[in-house]
This record gives C-alpha cells, structure tokens and sequence, in this order.
C-alpha cells in the first residue's frame, strides 16, 4: 500500500482542528481539514451581512488570563478593546450587569459600598435564616443567599426559567457561580485579564490559523472519509461528535441548543450595546445582540447606516439542530464516559474540541489544550 499522503486528517474547522493545523503545519506536518459545513471555523465563524460581523452560531467573547493563548491569537490577528458589559432589561428599567455598584445604584439608589452591602445583608437575611446552617441546594437559595431577594427576583429568576425551562428549585446551584458580584463600579463581565474581538472579525482568526493548510468545506467524515481515512492520513483528529463516530451504540448524549432570529434594522444604532439580556418573562427571547458593537465603537457605529441584531431563544434541542451545549446530568455524563473509554481505545485517533470530547469549553482553554499537546 501507498503511504497516506497526510501526516493528518482533521475533522473539524473550529478553533481546535485549526489550532492543531496551524501548529502542525507550522513543524512541516502535512494536514487535510474538512467540514461539514460550508465555511471554516466552526462556531466562530461570522458572515458579513450589511458590512457588519455577524456570530452566526451565538456571540462569541474572547478572554483569557493565559499569556501564551493571549499572545498566539495577536500574532495571528489583532484583537480589539471589545469589553463585554451586557446590560439587563427587567420591563422596560435597565440595569448594568454583573452586579456591581452600578446596578446596585440602580436597584436601590444606594451611592457607596457600605450602603450596598448592608442593603444586600438585609435582602438575604430572610433566606440565610431559612438555609439554618445548610449549604444552599439548588439554585435559588444560592441567588437569595448571595444577593437577596430584589435581584433575584428582577435579574435572576425569570431569565433563568427562560433559559432552561425549569423553575430556579429544580436547578443546580452551580449555575450562577461563575456571576461576579462586586462592591465596586465595574460592568467588565469577566475577570479574565485579556479580553477582545479580532479586529475584522473572527474569520481573520481562522484563516491565518489555517494560512497554507489544505481545507474542504462541505465534507462529512462519515460520508467520505469513514471507511478509508487510512489510505489517506497516517493520523486522525476528531472534533465532531463523540457519539456519532461510534455510531451511537451506547445510546444518544443529549444536548441544549438555542436559536437565533437575526434581522437588518434601518437605524445606526438600535440597541447601544452589543448584549441585552431580557430578564422578564413579557419578552420570549433571553437577550439580543447587535453585532456591530464588537466591532465599531464611538463614531464609526454611525458611519455604518445599518445595523444587524439577533434574538436569542431557549430552545428544545431535536435531531437535526446544533449540538451547543452539552447537559451536564447523571445520565448524560455516565455515558460520555462510557464512550471516552471507547475513544481511548481507538488507534491514531485524537478525539478533541467540546463536541469531540462533550464538554464545555470556552475558545481560550480550547486553544490551551492544543498548545499543550507534545506529541506530534
Ligand atoms: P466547533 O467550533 O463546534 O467546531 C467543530 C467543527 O466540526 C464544526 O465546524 C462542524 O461542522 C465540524 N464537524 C462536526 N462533525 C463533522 C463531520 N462528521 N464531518 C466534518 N466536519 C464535522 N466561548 C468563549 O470563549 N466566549 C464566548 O462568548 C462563547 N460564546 C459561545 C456561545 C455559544 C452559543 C456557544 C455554543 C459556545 C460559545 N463559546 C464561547 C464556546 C466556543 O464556541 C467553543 O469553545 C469553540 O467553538 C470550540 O471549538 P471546537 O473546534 O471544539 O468546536
Ligand atoms: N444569569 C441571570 N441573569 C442574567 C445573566 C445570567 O440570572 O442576566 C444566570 C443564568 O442562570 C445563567 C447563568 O447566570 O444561566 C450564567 O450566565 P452566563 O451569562 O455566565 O452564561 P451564558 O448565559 O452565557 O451561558
């Protein structure tokens, strides 16, 4: 037999199979990537509608404390000073987020962080109380015992109803602990020292990432590659879903998906920041984005005429959708471990990225694990 003309074939064109491109490439390893979709990057990807970048698959934020992350996406392409400050819409009266000095200004007219933190003691004193020394079980007593009655019922608990379609009782607490909480002005949602938005978009990301890299796009592994890959590449990488290439024999994992209703507005400026979170039932959609404010600040929101937003809704997830998010819940996570023992087991196969090995992952860790890979 011919030897593979590839060092490695990579299913999938998101940030883990071009990052493991990119550095392969980079020691004179020879690549195939294909997706299945019709464009590279994955999730990542954007489509330029109206001169704008639109996150097709959600908005996607960059940030990460990681230097060596930081520094390999800027050498590839600058990044901007985007800093995500959603703002939450609660009928009709706006609040900054995450809870911070500002929106306890706005909830309570309160002007110092004495003033605050004895107006949030008093607000979760009844809850505390009820908690007689347990540790908070589900979500809710986590939201009362952390910041009190007025903010859980404004900004919390109906957006998480919307979110995942279950009362705040029946969820775990978990959830809103990665929500800061601070006693300072600072609507910076994440603690992350390093935090932007490629100047030109996410695609710029991709394509310097898979800058000399054989690509195809509308390519399904499992209808071209499944049965001959070897002939093809002496390696494997794997970034679709983990499930699918052991043909679901153990069973289907199930996933959260949401959906986007995306429409031109003929203003320059619908909304003013880039994400509003709805946090009242009286609208259905948990928050829109305007994509343009990634991108454009100050004036040159204005020299573009239009402008393109995004409702974003909780949805049922249903053969045929986008995989997003994994469920993270007893039956759900037994058989994703089930199945990485299969994966484990499979000669010259890498499985990665968050459908590949079913786990969330935000973009930074994705790229750290590639940049942690030794062995090419
Ligand atoms: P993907 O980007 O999903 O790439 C996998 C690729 O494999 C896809 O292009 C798919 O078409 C292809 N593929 C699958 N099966 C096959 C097959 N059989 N044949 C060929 N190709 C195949 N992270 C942040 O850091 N900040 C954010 O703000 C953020 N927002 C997010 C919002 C949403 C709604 C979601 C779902 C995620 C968000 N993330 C965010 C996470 C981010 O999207 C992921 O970290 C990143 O996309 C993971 O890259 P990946 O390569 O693992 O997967
Ligand atoms: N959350 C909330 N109100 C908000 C934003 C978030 O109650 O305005 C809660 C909600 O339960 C959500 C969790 O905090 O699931 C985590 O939110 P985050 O924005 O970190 O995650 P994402 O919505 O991006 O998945």
């Amino acid at each position: 037999m011919d030897m593979p003309k590839y060092d490695y074939l990579i299913v999938g064109s998101g940030l883990f199979g071009a990052t493991f491109a990119y550095r392969a490439n980079k020691i004179g390893k020879k690549c195939l990537v294909i997706d299945k979709r019709p464009h590279l990057g994955g999730n990542v990807y954007c489509e330029n509608i109206e001169g704008i970048n639109v996150h097709k698959y959600g908005a996607h934020i960059f940030h990460t404390s990681n230097k060596q992350v930081w520094e390999l996406v800027n050498s590839i392409v600058e990044f901007n000073r985007y800093t995500n400050s959603p703002v939450a819409n609660y009928k009709g009266k706006l609040f900054n987020l995450p809870f911070n000095m500002n929106t306890f200004y706005q909830m309570w007219g309160v002007t110092t962080p004495a003033a605050a933190q004895a107006k949030i003691d008093e607000q979760k004193a009844e809850a505390v109380a009820a908690l007689n020394g347990h540790k908070p079980e589900n979500l809710e007593e986590q939201a009362l015992t952390l910041v009190g009655k007025d903010i859980f019922e404004k900004l919390i608990k109906e957006y998480t109803e919307k979110q995942w379609g279950r009362d705040c009782k029946d969820l775990p607490a978990f959830i809103i602990n990665r929500l800061p909480v601070r006693m300072v002005f600072d609507n910076n949602y994440f603690n992350d020292k390093y935090q932007g938005i490629p100047v030109g978009g996410y695609n710029k990301l991709i394509e310097g990432l898979l800058s000399g890299v054989e690509c195809l796009t509308g390519v399904d592994f499992f209808a071209e590659y499944r049965q001959t890959w070897r002939n093809t590449a002496k390696k494997l990488v794997y970034t679709g879903a983990l499930d699918e290439y052991f043909d679901y024999k153990l069973g289907k994992l199930d996933w959260r998906t949401v959906s986007f209703k995306t429409r031109i507005e003929d203003t320059p400026n619908y909304q003013g920041n880039a994400v509003v979170n709805y946090t009242s039932h009286d609208k259905p959609y948990t928050r829109v984005i305007e994509h343009k404010h990634f991108e454009m600040f100050g004036q040159a929101v204005y020299e573009c005429p239009k402008t393109v937003i995004s409702e974003e809704y909780s949805t049922e997830y249903k053969d045929g959708m986008e995989p997003y998010y994994p469920v993270n819940n007893e039956r759900n996570n037994r058989l994703a471990e089930d199945y990485r023992k299969l994966a484990q087991a499979e000669k010259d196969v890498l499985f990665g990225g968050r459908l590949g090995q079913y786990k969330y992952y935000d973009m930074a860790p994705i790229i750290e694990q590639v940049l942690n890979i030794k062995d090419f």
